[in-house]
């Protein structure tokens, strides 16, 4: 039976929403909207999400960043080891173990951070990882210029800030981490320049200033990119919130459309979209199909003796007795028609069973005993007319419609409370 059923109740908004396919990220956005507002309200400082909002935001991350990240290493170990076709002029006295850091301690330690960047998805563990990459591959680089005597050391050292430039910008290290690993790294650098290399002080501070300003630099971007990531990931997580509430509201306004607010039937457009379909298709597979049409018998005098709001309730309970008894299968339609007038479409039902509903109906009407002096029945009571049968291509709908109007105004001609067939 068409009716109220499937109408949405507060409480049953979730399930709702559920029934309409809505993904589980849609769910989890909507449940935790307030705390994805005050996120977005966060001063500039604070990156960090609290709790369940930070763990989701790693996963997200981690989902759909990795693979970009992971090529990123493989053009990073690509430089590093080109770089090593240098070291033979450059550091003569020290090449071999130039190229045994580069080949036997850095490279393989990219492939396991490229492996690890493929299998795991903890972002602290990700993070962490990179990282150590970057300052041993630093420190690697340092180290062979700290034990050259070759003059051009001094322009040698100068390439290893291309690390901090990669880790900062090509990796998806949190800014935290970065501005960590930056602070290792500059005094790491710092400690080179000034212990190690004997170097005029004004070549130091250009070195230095190279160092610093592309530290720094880097850092600024790596604290955009990840204030960037965090608001869109935001904004998405809301705009799906967004999304969900609109398809409720549509959701809820298509089942007002359709629903007579007083009985909660289905009304007469709901009726006029539903009971065309359910016709041709009758007529598809040569099946008889009826309709009621039911009206109160002398409701006007009923309202005037008791009352609109007693005629209110007559009109309900008129509703909830037709829907319980004379539309029980799930294709059967009910709706009101306007008034004091309903409508039943019965599929699959010949004319003579559709009459045995309706004087079924009308007993049932009778036993509840609605008290209508105004009536000879004294009691409330309707008449009925039945139009029906298997449908012909030169009818339509409308005409079932209006021959069972028809037979109802029979019925009421010949006494009321009575089933007439058109
Ligand atoms: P008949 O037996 O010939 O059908 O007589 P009737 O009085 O039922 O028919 P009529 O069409 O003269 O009056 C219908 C009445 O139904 C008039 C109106 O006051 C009443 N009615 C229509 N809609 C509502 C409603 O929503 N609530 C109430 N309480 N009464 C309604
Ligand atoms: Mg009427
Ligand atoms: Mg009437």
């Amino acid at each position: 039976m068409i009716c109220q059923d499937s109408w949405p109740t507060l409480s049953g908004y979730r399930e709702l929403l559920l029934e309409f396919g809505v993904g589980d990220s849609a769910n989890w956005a909507n449940q935790n909207e307030d705390a994805i507002r005050s996120a977005l309200a966060q001063p500039w400082w604070r990156l960090q999400f609290p709790g369940g909002l930070e763990s989701r935001f790693d996963q997200s991350i981690a989902d759909n960043q990795s693979k970009q990240t992971r090529n990123n290493y493989f053009l990073a170990v690509f430089f590093v080891n080109l770089f090593g076709t240098a070291d033979y002029q450059f550091l003569p006295d020290v090449y071999l173990t130039a190229w045994l850091i580069r080949f036997a301690i850095i490279t393989p330690m990219f492939m396991m951070v490229i492996w690890a960047e493929f299998y795991s998805k903890a972002a602290v563990r990700r993070g962490i990882a990179t990282m150590a990459l970057m300052l041993v591959t630093a420190a690697g680089l340092m180290y062979p210029v700290t034990i050259s005597k070759s003059p051009d050391v001094v322009h040698y050292q100068v390439g290893v800030v291309v690390v901090v430039l990669f880790s900062n910008l090509l990796t998806d290290m949190r800014f935290a981490l970065a501005l960590i690993a930056s602070v290792i790294f500059s005094l790491m650098y710092l400690a080179e320049i000034t212990v190690f290399l004997n170097l005029p002080s004004y070549l130091a501070i250009n070195y230095v200033l190279v160092m610093f300003s592309t530290v720094s630099l880097s850092l600024v971007a790596t604290y955009r990119r990840e204030r960037h990531m965090r608001q869109v990931f935001l904004m998405l997580a809301l705009l799906e919130v967004a999304e969900q509430r609109q398809m409720v509201a549509n959701e809820r306004l298509r089942l007002l459309a359709d629903k007579d607010p007083l009985t909660g039937l289905a009304n007469r457009r709901r009726l006029d979209e539903e009971f065309p379909k359910l016709w041709r298709e009758a007529m598809r597979v040569s099946s008889p199909i009826s309709v009621l049409f039911l009206d109160i018998d002398h409701f006007k005098l009923y309202n005037d003796a008791y009352g609109h709001a007693m005629g209110d309730e007559v009109l309900k309970s008129f509703a909830n007795l037709l829907r319980e008894s004379a539309a029980r299968r799930p294709l059967d339609l009910v709706a009101r028609n306007g008034g004091e007038e309903f409508l039943v479409v019965l599929p699959d039902t010949p004319p003579s069973a559709a009459a045995a509903i309706a004087r079924n109906f009308l007993t049932k009407l009778a036993a509840l005993g609605i008290a209508h002096d105004g009536s000879s029945y004294k009691v409330v009571s309707a008449s009925v007319g039945i139009a029906g049968g298997v449908p012909l291509p030169d009818e339509s709908p409308e005409s079932y419609i209006e021959q069972a109007d028809q037979a109802m105004y029979r019925a009421k001609h010949n006494g009321r409370n009575r089933v007439e067939y058109a």
